[in-house]
């Protein structure tokens, strides 16, 4: 831990090593699990800790097969225990762009999935009786420049076409909730929710346990060979047999199935959490729900409830690509928060951390079978949440009753994610990004003067 004059006290050693999030510091003691040690046989072995291995395990053991999961370090000590926690259906990548590359119809498919996963974590709050969840409806995504005929077109669309209701929110509706000068038209998704990402990964791993899922923390798999009946896994502590591989390591894979491993680049975004604010900010924030903007780097945010003391404000954004969060990550987190609520004046950081994205270079995860007896979960992106529960879902589905709704993951297949170049490539689309960005916020101000 490191103090500042700023109050930012947390700067991570990695990316996945004890992060000391807000999560973490408000997380009762969680149950450990042990490490795989010796031998053992199991009908399916997932690889990772994350939500897409958890709710896959758990999903094959529900359909009565033996399962073992195993994880590098701890249970959602990956992005899935560290994320924003909003819960939204669709994709990383835009409906739009999935319609023009694969058509209307199995785009439709696709987002109906997407739904499934949403519905599937709602659902699994209320049937494992999860707390300290804290689930909080809505999502307003804003805009940062006036063009109301686009959003309105764009709210319509995705109803009609996709199934995804959205409402359409005029100016002044948008900036009763959110009083800043930044926003103009906005969409609200009323089945969307926020919840504490790393309390629903523990819980979930506490229910595949329950379901008889054999989960072992600090065992990593260090290779994957084939032997007379599937596949034998060496981990650090000992050696597993399976019939089935399901690969869930997201951006955290090295060194075993390349296969994979190439087509996901490691994308790293970051999140601070502020001191609680002990007068309510409901002169810059007078909404409950999660927040994001229709940048294409933008930010997104929402208001935490705090036991007690106030009501704290977490803001995530920014991507870079090395394996270390920036030093000076609070303070470019606390000129955003200004940029955007210059009322809130300098808001101290109580938490700052990091954490990688593992994205195909198409923005859609990789699901399905790529080898005979290996399969992928992997690659969701900055969408992971809902997605990740329909990703394990499908696979399951899958494995356990020739469910044929995988292959409409076909369309995405694995591509060269850019090998040693990756880092450099990804870093040049986000300046790209950014700068598409500020031209778009140029724009209609530029229009307005000529006019
Ligand atoms: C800061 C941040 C904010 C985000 N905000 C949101 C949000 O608000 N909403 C949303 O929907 N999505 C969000 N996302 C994306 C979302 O968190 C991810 O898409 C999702 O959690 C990915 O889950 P996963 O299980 O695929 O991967 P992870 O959660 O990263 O899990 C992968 C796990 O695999 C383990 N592993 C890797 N290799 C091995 C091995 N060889 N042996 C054993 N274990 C291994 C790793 O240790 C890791 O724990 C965010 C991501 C980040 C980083």
């Amino acid at each position: 831990m490191l103090a500042t004059r700023m109050g930012y006290k947390i700067i991570p050693s990695s990316m996945n090593t004890s992060p000391d999030s807000w999560y973490q510091a408000r997380s009762a003691s969680v149950p450990k699990y042990t490490a795989f040690k010796g031998k053992g046989v199991f009908d399916v072995a997932v690889i990772g800790g994350g939500l897409a291995g958890i709710t896959a395990a758990l999903e094959i053991a529900r359909r009565g097969k033996s399962v073992a999961l195993f994880e590098t370090e701890c249970v959602g000590s990956g992005a899935s225990g560290r994320n924003g926690g909003f819960v939204s259906a669709g994709f990383a990548e835009s409906i739009e762009k999935i319609a023009a590359r694969i058509g209307a119809g199995d785009a439709r498919a696709l987002m109906g999935l997407s739904q499934e996963g949403v519905d599937y974590i709602r659902g699994a709050i209320k049937t494992f009786s999860m707390t300290e969840i804290d689930p909080v409806s809505g999502w307003l995504n804003a805009q940062r420049f006036d063009d109301r005929s686009s959003m309105i077109e764009r709210a319509e669309r995705s109803g009609e076409k996709f199934g995804r209701p959205l409402e359409y929110m005029d100016i002044d509706k948008v900036r009763s909730l959110l009083k800043s000068e930044r926003y103009f038209q906005g969409l609200y998704d009323a089945d969307a929710f926020h919840l504490d990402p790393l309390q629903y990964t523990q819980q979930l791993a506490g229910a595949a346990s329950a379901a008889g899922v054999s989960i072992f923390e600090n065992s990593d798999v260090v290779e994957s060979r084939e032997s007379a009946n599937g596949f034998e896994l060496v981990t650090s502590g000992g050696t597993a047999r399976c019939g089935k591989i399901i690969v869930a390591g997201s951006a955290y894979l090295k060194r075993i199935f390349p296969e994979i491993r190439r087509g996901v680049l490691p994308v790293a975004t970051h999140v601070v959490v502020t001191e609680p604010f002990f007068d309510a900010p409901d002169h810059a924030i007078n909404f409950s729900g999660a927040v994001s903007d229709t940048r294409r780097a933008g930010n997104y945010y929402r208001l935490l409830p705090d036991k007690g003391d106030g009501v704290r404000l977490l803001w995530g954004g920014r991507i870079t690509t090395g394996t270390r969060p920036p030093q000076n990550l609070a303070s470019q987190m606390q000129r955003d928060i200004a940029r955007t609520f210059p009322q809130l004046g300098q808001v101290e950081i109580e938490h700052a951390w990091s954490g990688l994205m593992g994205y195909a270079t198409h923005k859609m995860p990789l699901i399905g079978e790529i080898k005979p007896g290996i399969w992928a979960c992997t690659a969701f992106g900055g969408h992971g949440l809902n997605a990740t529960a329909m990703g394990g879902l499908v696979v399951a589905r899958a494995i356990c009753e020739d469910d044929d709704r995988v292959n409409l993951f076909d369309h995405y297949r694995a591509e060269w994610g850019g090998g040693i170049f990756s880092q450099v490539i990804t870093q040049s689309i986000y300046w790209f990004m950014q700068a598409r960005d500020g031209l778009d916020e140029l724009r209609p101000r530029r229009d307005i003067a000529e006019a």
